[in-house]
């Protein structure tokens, strides 16, 4: 039985973007919206706590010759010139002000000695720009919004309950359906608005160093209610994970001084990036690491075969990694019984994060392929593509973009649901609601026994995404790669689930998971095998040039007749024209 709730908004993710868009919504309607937020993990183990490094904002322009300018000239550089030039310049005008309210509200910031907010250099910005908390930024801004997000009694979070659908009627946004894991009770969230805030897709890949829950399968299920997915080929492969685990090493380990070293000692990036070094942008420090390792020039993991460089940060002495970097630290410590300050730390590329995701104008409002607003449908954070980050994010922008359009998509819910006062009727939506139930439990749960199992797919899957979407791309191997994900997609149809129970289903929960990661794979494949280029992280072995001629602009996939359809539109170009990218 279906157990319809009904609710002014639903927000799908309880991450970073989307407490910040609950606690905007609750705020600009005076707490009369009624807002559900929906986790499928724990809301506080939202992926977004584990960001270490900081958050990107110009908070003292005189004092450290920064300007709004230049921030968005390091990011609109830093993405290639794929980013959107309006939607980076409305980012980096609100920063500051979200850096302030994150203080106001209690995130308890670095400082320097004279009180100010303290700032530290991240790659690819020309000034140090951001602001952290120590090295658990991400932990302390999530604590600080949940604790204020429970103030109102109209929110109401609903842990551990996993989207399988989004109901779209006529172009107009009516609602989801979820399954309570811990009951295995079936319901239908019946709203007039709703914000996807369900982060990045780094479990494409088998070595990431995102949650287990950042899956992505939300983002085929918005492709088919209707959305476009935009710019999935572009993936971002951070220079600095621990091997062999995939653990991060912050970026702000190399902002406070640290270097990259290769087996000979040579800090090799003087080579690919002789101005900013260390400190170029992700997609160039990665590939400078994994040429090294290519090139015999770095060091191999017994246990795991990985080739790796050395992270050193000995120089930096016991009070910087204390006072800075004590999770790096513990983490190094933990995880591979090294001590930073005495030994190198073992790091190499892993994925990182999604540029791509849920094609939105710039206010965060859900497009279709058409540019057709879903009416009362927006998108925030990682799992929407605005696009500020255009085809290589600079790091620190996420925390960023997760805030400003967190706000935005939240305050323009809530302005859109007090304006539509009508009460929600169920229509025919529960008879949605009710098939999707059937769907997930009977067609899901009921196959036969020898049928592969979830887990093989996934695997299957993750060896695809390294083997033939990797860091150095080539066509044929793309190819190849496509008619692999192509066949997965068959197996996924009979997949098993061996757990035939409702209440704690994991595996149900993994092959909804699945389901969504084989479909959105394929869209990462086409995207990135029609992409005749190398832009940013999408690097091609036949294509190694930058093509403004034929390739600025934005990939977009959607489905017409249950196929994935590619389109492409223009990127917005406010002030500044694509120039070569040097560092
Ligand atoms: C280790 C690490 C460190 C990082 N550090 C930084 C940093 O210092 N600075 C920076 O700018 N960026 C950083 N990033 C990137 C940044 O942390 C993320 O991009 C950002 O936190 C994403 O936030 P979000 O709110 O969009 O999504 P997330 O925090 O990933 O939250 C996603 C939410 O969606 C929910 N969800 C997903 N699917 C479903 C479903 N089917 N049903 C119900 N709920 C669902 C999840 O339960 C979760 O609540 C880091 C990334 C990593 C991997």
């Amino acid at each position: 039985m279906v157990e319809v709730l009904k609710y002014d908004i639903v927000i799908i993710g309880s991450g970073l973007a989307g407490l910040r868009a609950a606690l905007q919504a609750a705020w600009t309607s005076g707490g009369r919206a009624s807002i559900a937020i929906l986790s499928k993990v724990q809301a506080m183990r939202s992926h977004s706590v584990s960001a270490e490094g900081g958050m990107s904002a110009v908070l003292y322009p005189k004092e450290t010759n920064d300007s709004l300018e230049l921030h968005a000239y390091d990011t609109i550089k830093g993405s290639d010139f794929l980013a959107d030039q309006d939607a980076v310049e409305l980012m980096v005008e609100m920063a500051p002000k979200e850096v302030r309210f994150f203080e106001r509200i209690g995130v308890p910031w670095s400082r320097l000695p004279d009180g100010r907010m303290a700032q530290r250099p991240f790659g690819g910005m020309t000034i140090p720009r951001t602001t952290f908390a120590a090295d658990k930024t991400g932990f302390f801004i999530m604590s600080t919004l949940y604790q204020n997000v429970l103030r109102f009694d109209n929110v109401h979070i609903y842990h551990e309950h996993f989207t399988t659908k989004f109901i779209v009627e006529n172009g107009e946004f009516k609602g989801v359906t979820a399954i309570d894991l811990k009951t295995g009770e079936f319901k239908l969230f019946l709203a007039k608005a709703g914000i996807i805030a369900t982060g990045g897709a780094g479990r494409l890949y088998r070595f990431t160093t995102t949650a287990h829950s950042t899956t992505g399968e939300v983002l085929a299920y918005a492709m088919r209610a209707g959305a476009a997915i935009k710019d999935m080929e572009f993936v971002q492969w951070h220079p600095t994970a621990m091997v062999p685990t995939g653990i991060l090493i912050t970026e702000g380990a190399r902002g406070e001084g640290g270097y990259l070293i290769n087996k000979e000692g040579e800090r090799f990036m003087k080579r690919y990036a002789p101005s900013r070094m260390e400190l170029a942008p992700r997609d160039i420090v990665s590939r400078a690491i994994l040429t090294e390792i290519a090139q015999g020039r770095g060091w191999v993991h017994e246990e795991s075969g990985m080739g790796y460089v050395g992270l050193d940060l000995r120089h930096l002495g016991e009070q910087v990694l204390n006072e800075k970097l004590p999770m790096i630290r513990e983490l190094a410590y933990r995880y591979a019984g090294i001590d930073p300050l005495s030994e190198i730390i073992p790091v190499r590329p892993a994925v990182h994060y999604t540029m791509g995701g849920v094609h939105t104008d710039i206010m965060g409002r859900v497009l279709m392929a058409d540019g057709t607003w879903i009416k009362g449908l927006w998108a925030a954070g990682e799992a929407a593509s605005v696009s500020v980050h255009g085809a290589n994010r600079l790091g620190s922008n996420s925390l960023t973009e997760c805030a400003v359009w967190g706000r935005l998509t939240g305050e323009q819910a809530a302005k859109y649901v007090l304006e539509n006062p009508a009460p929600i009727t169920e229509g025919s939506v529960l008879e949605v609601a009710k098939r999707e139930e059937s769907r997930v439990f009977d067609k899901l749960l009921h196959k036969e026994v020898n049928a592969v199992s979830v887990y093989q797919v996934k695997r299957e899957l993750q060896d695809i995404m390294e083997e033939h979407f990797g860091p150095f791309r080539e066509g044929s191997k793309m190819s190849e790669g496509i008619s692999k994900l192509t066949k997965l997609l068959d197996k996924v149809k009979s997949m098993r689930v061996e757990d035939t129970g409702r209440i704690y289903n994991q595996n149900l929960k993994d092959a909804l998971e699945v389901e969504g990661m084989v479909e959105l794979a394929l869209v990462v494949g086409m995207g990135a095998y029609a992409r005749t280029e190398s832009r940013g992280a999408h690097y091609r072995l036949d294509y190694p040039k930058r093509d403004d001629e034929n390739w600025l602009k934005h990939t977009l996939a959607y489905l017409y007749g249950g196929e994935i359809q590619l389109t492409y539109t223009p990127v917005r170009i406010t002030k500044w024209k694509p120039e070569e990218r040097k560092y």
